[in-house]
Parts: structure tokens; sequence; C-alpha cells
């Protein structure tokens, strides 16, 4: 069965699922979207994701052309018609073609994008024996410029960190904001461990509100753990018990170093294997 995804409000097979060259999303990067987990044929933490495609389609002021509810069905028969039982949903709004000028009140038709896939993970060495992080130069967009709460289609920010990562031999690099302080990573949030404290960086630090960030939140609050949102600086991860990352294809990692300093004991700690037990879980719940 060929791969169907959902282009200009229907299914089509991939071949046909095309957009204009003129599609203000790819001329400018100016649309929105989601990565979503679908887990045992399940979309996962479904109405969070739609909320956040909405508010990041309103911050940018796009008029999403489906209801919520609309969006919901559409993704779930996306997920029906390629069989995934597990894997990956990539949702796109475009600000839809246009003139060549940037002005989005020229274009129309904004463009709702569904394709189900199947998910390329970390290594599963890397989840035994954690991450290591180097520190991109390239700081994290500042929010009077582009909010990062926005998950908009302009991601050359994080893609420039991760070329640094990648130079450095790493798969994933910390950015830091304008003032200095940690903010998160390319496409994953960061947290420590710090004498029985989860912390991480508040959505003001000027990160995108990871949907597993706040899920991994909850269950650790549920675990009796004391969960802070605080600012923090490297010298808190160089000197912390325990960091890991959260994300949708990430779930959750853990980090054992940061720009060749090593983290706790080196190893993933049990706060972190507690919570991704707990959170892999919720995944099959
Ligand atoms: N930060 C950035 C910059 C991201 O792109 C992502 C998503 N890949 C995350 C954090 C994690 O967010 P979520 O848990 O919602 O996937």
């Amino acid at each position: 069965m060929s791969v169907q995804v959902y282009v200009a409000g229907k299914l089509v097979p991939k071949e046909e699922a095309v957009v204009s060259v003129f599609d203000h999303g790819l001329l400018y990067g100016d649309g929105v979207f989601e990565g979503i987990r679908i887990y045992g044929g399940k979309v996962f933490l479904e109405q969070e994701h739609i909320d956040r495609l909405y508010e990041s389609a309103r911050a940018i002021r796009l008029d999403v052309p489906l209801t919520p509810k609309d969006m919901i069905q559409a993704v779930r028969d996306t997920v029906a018609a390629n069989g995934i039982e597990n894997g990956y949903v990539r949702l796109v709004i475009t600000r839809g073609a246009g003139t060549l000028g940037i002005d989005p009140q020229r274009t129309s038709n904004p463009q709702v994008i569904i394709i189900a896939d199947t998910i390329s993970l970390y290594p599963q060495e890397l989840y035994d024996n954690g991450l290591a992080l180097v520190t991109a130069s390239t700081i994290r967009n500042h929010s009077g410029a582009l909010s990062p709460r926005i998950k908009s289609l302009n991601y050359l920010n994080n893609i420039m960190a991760k070329l640094e990562g990648k130079d450095a031999g790493t798969m994933e690099a910390l950015m830091l904001n304008h003032n200095g302080e940690v903010a998160e990573c390319t496409g994953d949030n960061i947290f420590i461990v710090k004498n029985g404290v989860l912390k991480t960086p508040p959505p003001e630090a000027g990160i995108l509100e990871g949907i597993t960030r706040n899920a991994v939140m909850k269950l650790a609050v549920e675990a009796g753990v004391e969960v802070r949102e605080s600012t923090m600086v490297r010298h808190d991860i160089y000197t912390a018990d325990e960091c890991f990352l959260t994300g949708t294809a990430a779930e959750v990692i853990a980090v054992v170093s940061l720009d060749g300093r090593v983290i706790g004991d080196g190893k993933p700690g049990p706060v972190t294997k507690d919570l991704l037990e707990r959170f892999r879980a919720l995944t099959q719940g």
C-alpha cells in the first residue's frame, strides 16, 4: 500500500502530495507545525499538540482552515489510512500560495499537510549510556524577535546550532538565550536534578514549551519529586547530579557530559531512569 498524505483536504498517494512553489511556507518559512507520536495506533497527547498548534497559528496571525475537531479527525484518518501502529505524525500548516513579496495578506489557501510515518530514534546505546552535549555559539532566537514558543516552520536558528553539535561530534547541542542562560537544545528541552529537586528553564527563558517536558514534570510530581521551573546557567548543568532531555522523538534521554565536563557520575541517574520508565508507561496507557 502506498503512503497516503493528507493535503488540500484529502488523502492522496505521496507522489501526488504537492504544494505550490509560491507557498510562503516554502518561500519564507511562514507557517507552523507539530510533531506527534503514535503509540499503539493512538495519537499521543493529542489535545496538547492540537492546542499548541492553534496557539502557534494564532501567534503568527494564521487562520487555520480547519476546526480543531476536524484537524483531530484528519490526523486520525491519516494514521489509520497508513496503518501506523507506532510512528510519528508531522502536521504542517503553511500560509498558502502568494506573490513573491512577504505580505501574508497577498496569500490565499493556507495548506494543511499531514504525514504519518515511522520514526528514527536515537540509537539504543545512547539511552543506555547517555548523550554528550556541547554548547552552541548560536544563541536561541531572542523572544522579542520571534518567540521560541511558536513552533514555526522557520527552524534555521536551531539548525545552525545543530550543525555546531555535529561538528563537535554530538547529536544534540545546548542553546543559551541572549542573557547567557540555559534555554534548551535544538530539538529537545533540558532538565537537571540537583539534591533531589528536578529543575528546568521556564518558558520565559526562550524555549519551546515541550509537550513531553510538561508531561514529564507532571510524572515527576506524581512520583513525589519536587519540580521547579528555574533560570539556570551552564554551571548548574556542569555541577548537576543528573541531566536529561525530553522531546517527542527522544522521549527521555540522559545527558552525561556538557562541554567536556562529566555530569554526576557520568551515567544515566536514578531519577532520569525512573522518569523514562514512567513516561514509557504513559505512552502505553
Ligand atoms: N524544543 C525544540 C526547539 C523542539 O523543536 C522540540 C520538539 N522537537 C522540543 C523542544 C520538544 O518539544 P516536544 O516535547 O513537544 O516534542
